[in-house]
């Protein structure tokens, strides 16, 4: 049974993933993962996918956003109904700064990309897997990026950003 201060399943993920990510960086001081490296926040290969609790979690983010703020990102979310071309940029990106508005609240995928790849794919971030490619983060231990997955699966059904979005308080009605 769960007690009071138990980790969530999917904070203990965070949790796992920090692990992870610190263990990187730590041997990896200058890891390009940092605020104004967006590139892949604007070229995601489908519309951000989350389960009910990462969504719960991204919702206590958005509500903190100032009402214009909430309102552009509610503009481009629906633009997103009508963009079937991808990769697209994500509509939470603060395309100013490179920065993502709900960091601390961002879904399990942003947070492994970069530290996490697939290990049969050999996928990787495209300015990662240029670094890989000339050998330079050789000795990196990267996370199971499958294994990810399946814990998400276990948390239930993920639905797109813009589903959670249409059914939320969020929007103008
Ligand atoms: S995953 Fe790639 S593009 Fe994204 S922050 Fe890390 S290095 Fe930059
Ligand atoms: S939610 Fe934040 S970190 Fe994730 S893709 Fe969007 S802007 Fe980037």
């Amino acid at each position: 049974m769960q007690n009071a201060t138990s980790p969530t399943p999917l904070q203990q993920l965070h949790l796992d993933i920090d692990h992870r990510v610190g263990s990187i960086r730590e041997n990896r001081p200058d890891w390009q993962c940092g605020k104004g490296c967006d590139h892949c926040c604007r070229r995601l290969a489908e519309v951000p996918q989350l389960t009910a609790a990462e969504w719960a979690l991204l919702q206590e983010g958005l509500a903190a956003l100032t009402a214009d703020h909430l309102q552009e990102i509610s503009q481009k979310i629906s633009a997103l109904a009508d963009q079937p071309s991808r990769p697209i940029v994500c509509p939470l990106l603060d395309q100013t700064n490179g920065a993502c508005p709900v960091y601390l609240q961002r879904p399990v995928a942003c947070r492994s990309y970069g530290f996490y790849v697939q290990r049969d794919l050999g996928l990787y971030c495209h300015d990662i897997e240029s670094l890989v490619a000339e050998g330079k983060l050789a000795d990196v231990v990267w996370g199971n990026h499958d294994a990810i997955d399946q814990r998400l699966i276990g948390l239930g059904e993920s639905r797109p950003l813009t589903e959670w979005f249409a059914s939320s308080a969020f929007v103008e009605r």
